[in-house]
């Protein structure tokens, strides 16, 4: 961990990004920004208030007066510049997901990609939308839906930031941004980064601040017409109650609990790494991770031996090494959050295969959890019913593929599912019939023109491509 200790400098920040200024905070109140590898403080940042988030509504509410009549060639023209600004401080932003969230660097890599390419995607996908039908006398136009709040996750900043501002501008829309108070650092750069794209002010305005302060504003205040929301269901709900008083627009990514089912013809050699890799992705702290493994009983003690195997690849470390695969939890509550729930699979009669309870041997400053996989899980057990939001499998086991669509589809969640067979045609007749938003058929893959979202508590409505252009459009008809 001596790379990240030598790349010192408290960062302070003291300002949110409103009108196209960097402005001082009116909120007074400060938290510090802590290092998961160590628990050191690394920075501050003065979080916003009410105050600050009216003023960015206000601010999004005069842009969107010219903004939410522009031309779908302005709005790629800008989407071109986001791009472009996002794309020259790439290493940077991958660097401070690294320093301030404990992202494994690769993978940190990975996010940082994916949402710069989200405006690009964003770019492609303004051209398949409709946006004017007319027959005999009646015209349809897609209008912007307003001024609209985008409240974000901790667990990957800069894919959530790009995507959600990259969906809402190629709708015409102007947007108040209250990102994770976690991830202030990476916002900040982010926010910088965007600057330099010189869009029209209050077109992008980003209030860093508590959820129950800048957020509950966002929720309730009338001049905001929609919320795009990233984070858990406990929130979701909250949120879809609270905005009903002005008849919010909603799009909700929630949590998940994936399953992964493994087919009795599967290749082992491939299939445990890439299930493991499903599991373990962002150190578990994925809304996607495939949790719950589902293996025929027939192969059970085959792939026992097969995870064993594989989990040598899956080294615990300082993030910042790019041969390490799991870095630390975000934070001291969620490493609490993992531990309690080894501690509860333990309680309640899962066996541990490896991994299990405490802090990895030297590692005991930061963050840290094992990787750990459970065996004799049933489906009804807590860990295979909950999210943890970190690196925990649930080995379940099952007799017939129609029992492994039934464990797989009882879940309260349904964001993501996987299928790993050889069989392509067999692991498509199961991937149907699973209740998910997205299923990948023999290991992680992404698309990103194929809408994300989730069936039951999951969430509420899609995003990417023109699906999360959709989601800030009105329809509108004109009648002579
Ligand atoms: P969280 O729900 O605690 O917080 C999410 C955001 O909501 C934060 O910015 C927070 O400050 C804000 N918030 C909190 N209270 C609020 C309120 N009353 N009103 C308005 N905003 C409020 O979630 P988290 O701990 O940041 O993230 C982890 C969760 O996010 C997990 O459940 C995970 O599955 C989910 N997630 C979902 C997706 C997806 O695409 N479906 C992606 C990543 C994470």
């Amino acid at each position: 961990m001596k790379a990240i200790r030598e790349r010192e400098a408290i960062k302070v920040i003291t300002t949110h990004y409103i009108d196209g200024a960097f402005v001082e905070s009116h909120g007074r109140e400060v938290m510090n920004i802590i290092r998961p590898t160590d628990g050191q403080v690394i920075g501050s940042v003065t979080l916003a208030d009410e105050e600050d988030t009216r003023r960015a509504i206000a601010a999004a509410k005069r842009a969107f007066a010219t903004y939410g009549r522009s031309t779908t060639d302005e709005r790629a023209q800008i989407l071109r510049r986001l791009h472009a600004a996002a794309s020259a401080r790439r290493d940077d932003l991958t660097a401070a997901m690294v320093e301030e969230y404990g992202g494994v660097i690769q993978f940190a890599g990975l996010i940082v990609d994916s949402g710069i390419s989200a405006f690009q995607a964003a770019e492609k996908a303004l051209q398949e939308i409709p946006w004017r039908r007319s027959w005999d006398k009646t015209t349809v136009t897609l209008e912007p839906v307003g001024v609209a709040g985008l409240i974000t996750a901790w667990n990957a900043n800069a894919l959530f930031l790009c995507l959600k501002i990259a969906s809402a501008v190629a709708a015409g829309c102007t947007v108040v941004i209250k990102p994770s108070e976690l991830s202030s650092m990476q916002t900040q750069v982010l926010v910088e980064a965007l600057h330099e794209a010189k869009l029209p002010k209050g077109l992008l305005n980003v209030v860093t601040g508590l959820g129950n302060v800048v957020g509950a504003e966002l929720v309730r205040n009338p001049d905001v017409a929609k919320i795009s929301f990233t984070g858990s269901v406990a929130v979701g709900e909250t949120i879809m109650r609270d905005g009903a008083a002005t008849m919010k627009r909603m799009t909700l990514e929630l949590g998940g609990k994936s399953p992964t089912v493994l087919l009795d013809d599967a290749a082992l050699d491939k299939a445990i790494p890439a299930a493991l890799t499903m599991a373990f992705m962002n150190s578990g702290q994925a809304c996607a991770a495939g949790t719950r493994l589902l293996v025929p009983m027939s192969r059970l003690d085959e792939v026992k031996r097969a995870i064993l195997d594989a989990m040598r690849a899956f080294t615990v470390g300082d993030p910042a090494d790019p041969n390490i695969a799991v870095g630390p939890m975000v934070s001291q509550k969620q490493y609490e959050r993992v531990e309690s729930y080894i501690r509860k699979g333990i309680e309640e009669g899962a066996e541990v295969l490896v991994g299990g309870e405490g802090r990895p041997e030297g590692l005991e400053a930061g963050y840290f959890v094992k990787p750990t996989v459970f065996v004799n899980v049933k489906n009804d057990m807590t860990i295979a019913q909950e999210e943890i939001f970190g690196p925990v499998l649930s080995v379940i086991a099952y007799d017939s593929e129609d029992e492994a669509i039934r464990i797989a589809n009882d879940s309260k969640y349904g964001l993501h599912a996987a299928v790993l067979g050889t069989d392509i045609q067999r692991a498509r007749r199961v991937a149907s019939q699973l209740r998910a938003g997205r299923v990948v058929i023999n290991g992680m893959t992404d698309d990103p023109q194929a809408p994300w979202g989730g069936f039951k508590y999951s969430g509420v409505g899609r995003e990417y491509g023109r699906y999360g252009i959709e989601a800030f459009l009105e329809p509108k008809a004109v009648l002579e």
